[in-house]
């Protein structure tokens, strides 16, 4: 009988592609593992295998696959399950779930481009033929497409071999890599094998009495190795017998040390320190502790809500301990990784090489380390701790999901597909494995507290910090009040600087947001007014002081800062709205003896940019942190007292249904970065509307009214929790193509009675990158089934696909948008 496999390709098609396998293949074969297959006219491409099966496809005939590039499945069946989860709720297919989840090294396809690793040592002689072939073209051209490596070594089987040099470093595909790459073979040097006994060492150190510098190498390597029972660096023993690499290079030459190499894991966690025993902890947290432990019990998503600093991280730390124990995998997810560096650290202190990270700033060598590690229940895989793409990966077992800051909205991945929600789907994942489930939040999203209001989830909460320290005094200072005095000092209102020098003076530290980058949002000409746009979007370039430029947020586009208008030539030019830059500078003439930093995406673009600003700021090498909502997010410094918001408004005034509930997270959690550990902190918002509702809810910590008061206004307008949306982004660089797509489509929506259709209607910014962009928003309310609504959508979508003239207008799904 003839024997076919179905499998996913790494792009965007709705059906599975059905291959043909050989007996000896599929007895090789399982699901979950990797093959090569041709695909299209000439194309070849890594698929993943789902099904193995003995029916033939109807409409075409089956092609076999060129290899099988894997012995064991690298995804496991709770993966698949789970991808297709994601696929479906999130209107994607399973070929852009899987492209996204799986690293890019694990991915080889004919178009790949492939390099040289050059700072990697490779024996030649350790090559076989083909692979020596492959490395000598690539030595030659540097950088190769898989198709041209093919017709180089004329053989088209060559992903298994190209995989295998991957795996060793050797080579690697070229994607836009953060930080060059890094070797991972380390050079190590022994005695050669001839010197073992000591009348042979004896007789070498006698025939090397004419060269003392080699015989220094030879008694160095002996004092290192009596002295320290572990391999010996050659780095190590350069440093140590103080000569040269040449000289040691001419012993391994003669023979007298072998060199050697070992795989080092890149990603390792080694804790230098004992491990410490969690903390002891008190009676809030007891409760809270107890009350998540029984509903785990009856198997409850629970929501733990504790103002900022009231200890949640130990609570979650006993949970993980726990987890542990049972010999469970945990999964510890956050916002965003890279600025985690403070709690990594922590957990370090109790569960040392047990934690595993899966950061996006890594390369794909670090990636594939970390899924293997998953993969096979590595004890240096037990907690893993990652941002929302930790969720892809093939985890052995899951004992205990931790959703840490689930309100935040960088869980919900924006571009490209899949445009899912980490928290959504992590619960998902976690009920497939029946794993422990705890969100965590100071100021929960209006969904997850409605959802335990409800009863939907376990609900828990810790209103005190640790330690009895008080909540931040919060003032509001009316700087519309204070502009009509000409109390203003550029953006610093008299108060925030009586407050800024109060706590200088007291050796303590300053944070200080505002939630935009660059010097100002606007150039303008005083003369007649022009202020440069971006020439492929709709919306002005944004003047960045430090690089002497004006950049485009949207797209990048940039140019010199001109001395002129570059319409009327007048040098009036002046600025409108403020950056951090701008706040930065203001800081330095108001508090020209102050050390002041800066946290912004423009000072954070390396791999440990960030560690390194937070680092300093702790150790207190700066006085005042100026810095965007990267501010926000769970930083734990024990000498900030006072807190600053520079402009309140620009927040509250942003058009989206959730601007208000945002507002209120973002300055309850900048503001708890005051005065955590000992003394009362200090906060004081500026704004020009001191009696807006959110803002006085913010200064009174009346999470419940916000709560409330959103939740009305949502049942109201027909928006989440209580409703679903879905939006539809439509792309087009013609504007009236655009508009007539987009008409179409919202009338064929409105057709369907159930649901409500908003649009379509031009976002703030109606054009990036030269594409139009146009909105419509569908509101599903309860009792209508999400799943037929999106069925419906479908078969619209298949219709206007026929019609010719919207051929190249791209639609784009988000579900649960935010
Ligand atoms: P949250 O996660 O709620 O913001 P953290 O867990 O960061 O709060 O705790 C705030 C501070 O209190 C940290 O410095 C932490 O080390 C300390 N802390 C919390 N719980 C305890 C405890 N049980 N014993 C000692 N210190 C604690
Ligand atoms: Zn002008
Ligand atoms: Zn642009």
């Amino acid at each position: 009988m003839e024997i076919f496999i179905n499998v996913v390709l790494p792009i965007p098609l709705q059906k599975h592609f059905t291959y043909s396998v050989s007996e000896i293949e599929a007895a090789r074969l399982n699901i979950g593992m990797r093959v090569a297959v041709p695909f299209g006219k000439s194309k070849l491409f890594t698929a993943l295998v789902v099904k193995i099966h003995n029916d033939p496809p109807e409409v075409y005939e089956a092609k076999p696959i060129h290899d099988i590039l894997d012995e064991h499945p690298i995804v496991t069946t709770i993966q698949l399950k789970h991808w297709q989860w994601i696929a479906d709720y999130y209107m994607c297919t399973l070929g852009e779930v899987f492209r996204s989840a799986i690293p890019s090294a694990l991915l080889l396809e004919s178009e790949s481009l492939i390099l040289l690793n050059k700072d990697v040592v490779i024996d030649e002689d350790d090559l076989r033929d083909d692979e020596f072939l492959i490395y000598e073209a690539l030595k030659q051209q540097n950088i190769l497409r898989v198709d041209d490596i093919m017709e180089i070594v004329e053989r088209k089987n060559i992903l298994p071999i190209l995989n295998g040099l991957i795996k060793t470093g050797a080579i690697s595909i070229k994607e836009e890599i953060h930080e060059r790459y890094k070797p991972k073979m380390v050079r190590y040097v022994r005695m050669g094998d001839k010197y073992n006994s000591e009348k042979e060492l004896q007789e070498l150190l006698n025939s090397l009495t004419r060269a003392p510098k080699q015989s220094q190498v030879v008694l160095s390597l002996f004092h290192l190795q009596a002295t320290q029972k572990k391999p010996i660096k050659l780095s190590e023993l350069e440093i140590d017998s103080r000569t040269s690499r040449a000289v040691i290079r001419a012993l391994i030459k003669k023979e007298v040390l072998e060199e050697y190499f070992i795989q080092k894991d890149r990603v390792e966690f080694k804790s230098t320190k004992e491990l410490v025993p969690p903390k002891t902890l008190n009676e809030y947290q007891v409760k809270a502790l107890n009350d998540i432990k029984g509903y785990f019990q009856n198997d409850s998503v629970t929501l733990l809500k504790g103002v900022t600093s009231s200890g949640k991280t130990e609570v979650y730390v006993k949970l993980i301990a726990n987890c542990l124990s049972e010999n469970k995998q945990a999964l510890y997810l956050v916002p965003e990784i890279a600025i985690t560096t403070q709690l990594i650290s922590r957990l370090q202190e109790y569960f040392g090489s047990a934690i595993s990270v899966f950061h996006s700033k890594y390369n794909m060598q670090e990636k594939v380390e970390v899924w293997r590690n998953v993969l096979e229940d590595k004890p240096k895989a037990q907690l893993i701790i990652g941002a929302r793409s930790a969720l892809f990966l093939p985890f052995a077992s899951l004992g205990l999901i931790i959703i840490d800051e689930e309100h935040e909205t960088s869980f919900k991945q924006y571009d490209p597909a899949p445009r899912y929600h980490a928290r959504d789907a992590a619960i998902v994942l976690g009920s497939f494995f029946k794993s422990n489930m705890l969100l965590g939040s100071a100021t929960p999203s209006i969904e997850s507290y409605h959802n335990a209001k409800t009863g939907k989830y376990g609900y828990t909460q810790i209103e005190r910090r640790f330690g009895n320290v008080l909540m931040p005094d919060m003032e509001l200072v009316d700087i519309k009040e204070q502009h009509r005095k000409k109390r203003m000092n550029g953006h610093f209102s008299e108060r925030l600087i009586e407050e800024i020098t109060e706590t200088l003076d007291q050796g303590e530290q300053v944070i200080l947001f505002q939630n935009r980058r660059g010097y100002a949002p606007i150039l303008e000409c005083t003369t007649c007014g022009h202020t440069p746009q971006c020439p492929n979007c709709d919306v002005s370039l944004t003047y960045h002081m430090h690089r002497k430029q004006l950049r485009c947020h949207y797209c990048g586009h940039h140019m010199a800062l001109p001395d002129s208008c570059l319409a009327c030539g007048s040098t009036t030019l002046d600025t409108k709205g403020f950056g951090t830059e701008q706040v930065e500078q203001e800081l330095n003439t108001i508090f020209p003896s102050a050390r002041v930093g800066r946290m912004d995406l423009d000072s954070t673009r390396g791999k440990h940019a960030y560690a390194k600003i937070i680092h300093a700021f702790e150790n207190q090498e700066m006085d005042i942190l100026v810095g965007t909502q990267m501010l926000t997010k769970g930083l734990d410094f024990r000498n900030v007292n006072l807190v600053g918001i520079m402009n309140a408004d620009a927040l509250l005034n942003f058009p989206d249904f959730r601007a208000h509930e945002r507002t209120y997270q973002l300055l309850t959690q900048v503001a708890g970065r005051a005065g955590r550990t000992k003394k009362r902190g200090k906060v004081i918002i500026q704004t020009y509307n001191p009696y807006h509702q959110i803002l006085k809810q913010v200064t009174t910590g009346d999470y419940e009214g916000m709560f409330r008061e959103q939740l009305y206004e949502r049942e109201q307008y027909k928006y989440p929790p209580v409703n679903r949306i879905i939006r539809l982004t439509f792309k087009h660089k013609e504007f009236n193509k655009l508009n007539e797509a987009s008409a179409w489509f919202a009338k064929a929506l409105r057709n369907r009675n159930e649901i409500i259709v908003l649009g379509p209607e031009f976002p703030p910014v109606a054009r990036i990158r030269n594409q139009y962009l146009k909105h419509v928003l569908i509101k599903i309310p309860q009792g209508v089934s999400l799943k037929i609504t999106k069925k419906n959508i479908k078969r619209i979508h298949n219709s206007f696909d026929a019609i010719s003239q919207f051929k190249a207008v791209r639609i784009i799904y988000n579900v649960d948008h935010m």
